[in-house]
């Protein structure tokens, strides 16, 4: 009660505000993402993502290295191949590029972690997370729903479905072919159901039981992926995600999706994108005694940038808010296009 309780008292500086600080920032929980495309001393800027490349494996090693130094304990790893199918291949071959890229870093940088992304999107030529099967007009299918491209009518979606249990499949495999590779941590971002499942089983048959599981448990069908589809050139040639990943609308969805990751298995959560959701991520971290992450995702990086490229916000001030409240809502891991330019400012 005022007069005897002044909370101004706390804020009278900036020693002492720091002293009360109940949320601190540090490079040590930030993951950094990373897109590694076939070729050499390729270093392609994404025009909608500025300060984020598609690098060839050697480039890919100096930005882990630099990472590393400046105290990022983590990547995770986007792959764009030289070619796309209808099977993956890509995805789970030995000589897949995240699998090269993979085995480079880890010879140079051995003490980054280094997680791989699985998922099918950048690998199928048709950009689905899924097996994509042709059904009959008017079947009841857990379809893709209808879209345009390019302005241009496509093929009505509702004559393709996602397969969930096929897709189960490769994306064991192409756990198992990262863990060979040598990836620290396998983060599953398909949602499918039962995925998390059927990728422990896999990685417990081949030898990689210690492999951890960070699941991109709560992940929807966001708008704010749109620039990451540019970095990793995954968007759907036709329909849209909103057939298997989460509806924003919904939490206690969400909190159906972490609990049955984690009796599948996962060791780790994600919940994703960050900004728009932190009451996900409040929530998930009042009911789970797990480690929580939380994606800050390309359409989060690209509006900061692009405000603060018209001089309407500060960049650097606007970056660590946003960080900080994705923190404060309960992450103690944060997957971040910021992580070196942060690391850089506070490391
Ligand atoms: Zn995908």
């Amino acid at each position: 009660m005022f007069p005897q309780n002044r909370l101004r008292r706390m804020r009278s500086s900036e020693a002492m505000r720091s002293l009360v600080r109940e949320t601190r920032l540090s490079p040590e929980g930030f993951i950094y993402p990373l897109f590694v495309c076939p070729g050499e001393g390729i270093r392609k800027e994404v025009g909608s993502m500025p300060g984020v490349f598609n690098l060839s494996v050697d480039e890919a090693v100096k930005e882990a290295a630099e990472a590393k130094a400046l105290g990022i304990p983590a990547l995770i790893l986007f792959g764009l191949p030289d070619k796309k199918d209808e099977i993956a291949t890509g995805a789970w071959a030995d000589d897949g590029i995240v699998q090269v890229a993979t085995r480079a870093i880890k010879a140079t940088v051995p003490d980054l972690i280094v997680m791989g992304d699985v998922c099918l999107c950048e690998y199928m030529s048709h950009g689905h997370c899924g097996i994509v099967k042709k059904v009959k007009h008017g079947g009841q299918h857990s379809h893709a729903t209808s879209a345009t491209r390019g302005g241009a009518a496509v093929a009505p979606a509702e004559e393709y479905e996602i397969v969930n249990d096929a897709s189960l499949e490769i994306l064991a495999r192409t756990a198992v072919s990262q863990a060979k590779a040598g990836i620290d941590i396998i983060a599953p971002s398909d949602m499918m159901d039962g995925r998390v499942a059927a990728i422990r089983t896999a990685l417990d048959k081949n030898g990689f039981e210690n492999t951890p599981i960070m699941s991109y448990a709560a992940k929807y069908a966001s708008g704010f992926y749109g620039p990451f589809r540019e970095a990793a050139d995954s968007a759907p040639a036709f329909g849209d995600r909103r057939a298997y990943q989460m509806d924003p609308a919904n939490k206690r969805e969400a909190m159906r999706e972490i609990k049955l990751d984690l009796l599948e298995g996962a060791d780790m959560i994600m919940v994703k994108p960050a900004i728009a959701y932190l009451d996900i991520i409040a929530e998930a971290r009042r009911r789970f005694d797990v480690p929580l992450a939380a994606y800050q995702v390309s359409g989060e990086y690209a509006m900061i940038k692009a405000a603060a490229k018209l001089g309407w916000i500060d960049h650097d001030r606007v970056m660590l808010e946003s960080l900080m409240s994705i923190q404060r809502a309960g992450a103690s891991m944060i997957l971040t296009y910021f992580a070196k330019d942060v690391a850089k400012l506070i490391g």
